[in-house]
């Protein structure tokens, strides 16, 4: 094994060390993000979201802002209790500028205002990179990487109680390490001291009408968890 493939695997074994520890029981007393910096010019990121937004500004620190139309910072309540977090914009999010506009956007939509009964402006909606990969191609680690601690920062500015993060890549990227969502959706871990849950992407689900049914009861049930954590009344009939 190369040094640079040890050295991940250590860093990805400490990371799922330090997920497990809200698991056991342990708590974890993570450093306040609120002074995190950026990466490509070591300058302390601004602590309020219109401040950050301007910061990130007509961002070109990957490759990514190459093939992008508007770069989708994310949107919603600044005080959000609640935070989506998807893998990345797609080509209509690419065009507005906006994230989930598009039909897997409409479905999360329908999730929150329906499901959990808040409005859509209740919550917060990102992504882990904020320009739109090619081809809707999966983030690159090091896009991951460069974008993240925008990210980062948005999740320390808004404070949420929970985060729920949607796909196999969120989960992923958030968590640095593999996902297999199948098996671990619904589960509880943490992200900078945050609960986090990850359940199936709005998209995955468009993807594969034949299983619609079942995929969507089971973010239903993963939604449930995250009311409950919440202290939100869950309606009977969904
Ligand atoms: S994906 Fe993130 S880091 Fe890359 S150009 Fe866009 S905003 Fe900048």
């Amino acid at each position: 094994m190369s040094p640079r493939a040890e050295l991940r695997e250590i860093v990805g074994q400490l990371k799922n060390l330090l997920v497990s520890y809200p698991q056991i029981g342990l708590e974890l007393h993570m450093p306040s993000r609120e002074r995190m910096t950026d990466p490509s010019a070591g300058q302390s990121l601004p602590t309020d979201l219109n401040a950050l937004s301007a910061f990130i500004g007509d961002c070109k620190r990957c490759k990514l802002a190459e093939g992008r139309t508007r770069l989708v910072f994310g949107e919603g309540s600044a005080k959000a209790r609640l935070v989506f977090v998807g893998e990345g914009p797609g080509a209509e999010e690419d065009t507005a500028g906006r994230p989930f506009v598009g039909e897997a956007g409409k479905l999360l939509t329908k999730i929150v205002e329906n499901g959990m009964g808040l409005k859509r402006e209740d919550v917060y909606i990102c992504n882990v990179v904020k320009c739109r990969p090619p081809h809707n191609r999966d983030p690159e680690a090091e896009e991951v990487q460069t974008c993240l601690p925008f990210l980062e920062q948005q999740l320390a500015i808004i404070k949420p109680e929970v985060i729920c993060t949607l796909g196999r890549i969120a989960a992923k990227s958030l968590l640095g390490r593999d996902f297999k969502i199948t098996q671990e959706r619904g589960k509880w871990f943490t992200f900078m001291g945050i609960p986090l849950m990850a359940t199936f992407h709005p998209a995955y689900i468009l993807r594969n009408p034949s299983d619609e049914r079942r995929l969507k009861g089971l973010v239903w049930e993963d939604v449930q968890k995250i009311m409950r954590r919440l202290g939100l009344k869950v309606r009977r009939d969904e």
